[in-house]
């Protein structure tokens, strides 16, 4: 590809994950000649995130080749490449480099970085983001070297299901009591906390991480006690936060994101914003911002039609989902366990639906092993919200087999 100094674009994506990849399907949808350029900080290009931590773990036909997005799509794609700032007045980025670019549309599709610990920096020590740290992780683990994974969330509890099915030993160090506790009323939090014990993963409940030290082919993490935990490899999983510093610095406004109007549009324009970063207007739930595939995905290619001027709404409602050992869910909204919940088990207690509620009005759905049920959780959130349906009917509202 040509230097990239001085070349001009129709459309530049910055960003090269998920969000990106479905702008560029968008984009194509309607746009079949204009230029096309994706600048990605990572050293590959966009792949679907969800197989870091799942699918390539857990089905033996996987691999990160098929896990690579855009296969087919004309489009120049720059990895390894930070934008360093953007002039929204003069439709210019510019990279690392100092190469400057002209962009007719540009789409914010910067999505979040990772919450860091005060460890010491080493490669065996990944906040897991990128297909780098999957294929760093696949070399460092196994049955005879064992691995640490800090946080409770999302990542520590894949990632600890996955290796664990590995035969991999997992020590999983948290600060709650129970592992995905923020996400889960206690009772499927204690049923998930069980069953990790159950599989034989090392639970350090409870514990901070104080520290970290190297030796040859192992990281020493310490707990709150000052015992030191040692593994071939270290998995954090603390949280992230939107990387918003490139718009705010070009006085694009933001808040908790990159604030985009219902066509995705941000405060400057022809600049667009999608994925993890951006905070939109859910026609469900109000304006919020949502780190979960299914969001980038849909308002990634969303933000690309209009870019090629769809000029259409975005009305959609994302869902989440995982497997963490033999259990599984789909979840709609917002599911936070300090909200209150109202809890719907079927008859053996191995699926659930689980009511989250804000002053009585139906916040979030988890479907607890119940499965093809999105569209009903939808439809609860918006009767609750329209006050058609109370708190007291929600027991039966979605079958719970
Ligand atoms: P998270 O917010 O899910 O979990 C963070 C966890 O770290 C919490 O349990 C918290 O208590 C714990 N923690 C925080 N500080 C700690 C400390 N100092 N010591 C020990 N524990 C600490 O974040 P994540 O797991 O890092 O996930 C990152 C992002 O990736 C999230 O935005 C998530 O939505 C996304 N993700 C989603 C999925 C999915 O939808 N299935 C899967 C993987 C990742």
């Amino acid at each position: 590809m040509a230097d990239l100094d001085g070349s001009n674009y129709d459309y530049v994506i910055v960003g090269g994950g998920v969000a990106a990849a479905a702008a560029v399907d968008g984009i194509r949808q309607l746009d079949d000649s204009g230029s096309v350029l994706v600048l990605g900080a990572e050293a590959d290009g966009p792949v679907y995130r969800p197989d870091l931590s799942k699918k390539l773990w857990l089905d033996e036909s996987s691999s990160l080749e098929r896990s690579a997005l855009l296969d087919g799509q004309d489009f120049d794609l720059r990895i390894g490449t930070e934008v360093t700032s953007i002039d929204p007045a003069a439709h210019t980025v510019q990279v690392t480099s100092g190469a400057t670019v002209t962009y007719g549309k540009l789409l914010l599709a910067t999505g979040a970085s990772p919450r860091t610990l005060d460890l010491p920096g080493s490669d065996r020590i990944m906040y897991y983001r990128n297909a780098s740290d999957y294929r760093r992780l696949r070399e460092l683990a196994g049955e005879d070297m064992p691995v640490t994974t800090v946080g409770g969330g999302y990542i520590g509890a894949e990632i600890t299901s996955a290796l664990t099915q590995n035969g991999v030993r997992v020590t999983m160090i948290f600060d709650e009591e129970l592992v995905q506790q923020r996400l889960f009323p206690e009772s499927i939090a204690q049923l998930v906390t069980d069953d990790f014990a159950g599989h034989g993963v090392r639970l350090l409940a409870g514990e901070t991480v104080s520290g970290g030290e190297l030796a040859d082919d192992r990281v020493g993490i310490r707990v709150g006690d000052g015992s030191v935990i040692e593994a071939g490899a270290v998995v954090v999983g603390v949280g992230v936060v939107p990387r918003v510093e490139l718009a705010e610095a070009a006085g694009i406004t933001v808040d908790d994101g990159v604030v985009v109007d219902e066509q995705l549009r941000t405060s400057a324009p022809d600049v667009y914003a999608a994925g993890d970063v951006a905070s939109y207007l859910d026609s469900l739930l109000g304006r919020r911002r949502v780190e979960h595939v299914d969001s980038a995905e849909k308002m990634g290619k969303h933000a690309g039609r209009n870019m090629a001027g769809a000029d259409e709404v975005y009305d959609y409602t994302p869902i989440f989902w995982s497997d963490l050992f033999d259990n599984g869910y789909e979840a709609v909204g917002d599911l936070d366990s300090r909200l209150d919940t109202v809890e719907d088990w079927n008859a053996d207690r191995t699926a659930a639906v689980v009511y989250y509620l804000r002053d009585d009005v139906v916040r979030g759905v988890l479907l607890w092993n119940v499965w093809d049920s999105s569209d009903r959780a939808r439809d609860v959130i918006a009767r609750s919200r329209d006050g058609k349906l109370g708190r007291g009917e929600l027991i039966g509202a979605i079958p719970t087999s």
